[in-house]
């Protein structure tokens, strides 16, 4: 054989190509995953139709919706809302929280697209773990500032997960507090519509970003909530498994036995930390079974411990116990020289 019919053969591999099989839709690659702002399941819904240059309404009845309800209901679906079709009522918002509907929104999406990160969208990972009840807004709420810069950086516009949280009232990273209503025509904005356009007002339409500087000061206890959630979101792929409440439940009660033995067992010298390790006791003795409030125990407890909330959710029992031991040695020396601790524990229970 010459030597340039060796160059072709090189080149030529006799391996069979490996062709992956196409998804039905597009397999959209969700934005920021593993940070914490990592795009929401109704954003995500919102570019999806857009990439298929369809409404989102379109997109849910004709290829969605049949996979995701009964045939009963399944007849109707094409002349109701989105928001319906999905359950997600103003009570009880659905979309991007923790319920069986966004499960199975998600399964059929991650089957639609061959995509296997969508979860990460919503909170599913914590279901059972953490009370869903209240957790999320029953409107949209979204950074002015936010949208404005995706725009001017030609960036793709997106709506974050964590906007959706309802204890969380702040955009860190412009410093201002996030806006529900239009700045044009005053109206809220539904958590998902027919008409859902990322970026704009259902209602008047008009772009919904601003470059208006509303700077504000955002006390630290402040800054927790948003910190803690946005931990919360971008921890979820990191780990090998969901948390389960049971595996939670102990990590709490490693937290308490910490604080007992700091405090020599005698909780009454420190009664500013009184409603925090009440509401620990509480939830550990008596309500084992039931998944646990983030914003008002979960939040409060990590940072007593000094612990992240990523830390509480990515290490073990035996990591936990190491870091324990070494941040409750500062702690004391922290609590024993304030003055003020109801100041630095006044949290909401
Ligand atoms: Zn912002
Ligand atoms: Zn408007």
């Amino acid at each position: 054989m010459s030597k340039q019919n060796d160059i072709y053969t090189d080149l030529w591999s006799p391996q069979a190509l490996k062709i992956r099989p196409c998804s039905h839709l597009f397999s959209l690659k969700p934005i920021g995953i593993g940070t914490s702002v990592t795009e929401s399941l109704s954003s995500y819904l919102c570019r999806l139709a857009d990439e298929h240059c369809v409404s989102l309404q379109k997109l849910v009845t004709q290829e969605i919706s049949s996979l995701i309800i009964d045939r009963q209901r399944e007849q109707d679906s094409t002349s109701r809302s989105i928001s319906s079709i999905f359950g997600n009522s103003d009570a009880k918002p659905a979309i991007n929280g923790m319920r069986e509907m966004t499960r199975s929104l998600i399964n059929t999406l991650e089957q639609l697209t061959l995509r296997q990160d969508l979860r990460y969208l919503s909170c599913l990972t914590y279901q059972g773990v953490i009370k869903d009840r209240s957790f999320f807004r029953q409107h949209k709420a979204w950074c002015h500032q936010c949208f404005e810069q995706q725009k001017q950086e030609r960036q793709i516009v997106y709506e974050p997960l964590l906007w959706s949280f309802k204890d969380v009232n702040y955009c860190l990273q412009h410093k201002c507090q996030l806006q529900d209503r239009c700045l044009h025509c005053d109206s809220t904005q539904k958590a998902i519509a027919n008409n859902s356009r990322l970026g704009f007002c259902d209602r008047c339409k008009q772009w919904l970003g601003s470059e208006r500087n509303d700077e504000i000061e955002i006390v630290e206890k402040e800054r927790q909530i948003p910190t803690g959630i946005g931990e919360l979101i971008a921890t979820a792929p990191a780990l090998d498994s969901p948390p389960t409440l049971p595996d939670t439940i102990q990590k709490l009660k490693l937290i308490q036995l910490s604080f007992e033995r700091s405090f020599r067992q005698d909780l009454t010298q420190f009664i500013a930390l009184g409603k925090v390790l009440e509401q620990l006791k509480i939830a550990i003795a008596h309500h084992p079974d039931k998944p646990l409030n983030l914003v008002g125990l979960l939040i409060p407890v990590c940072s007593l411990a000094d612990i992240s909330v990523a830390q509480f959710f990515k290490e073990d029992i035996s990591g936990m116990s190491k870091i324990l031991s070494v941040n409750f040695n500062s702690q004391i020396q922290k609590i024993s020289s304030s003055s003020s601790l109801a100041s630095m524990f006044n949290f909401r229970v």
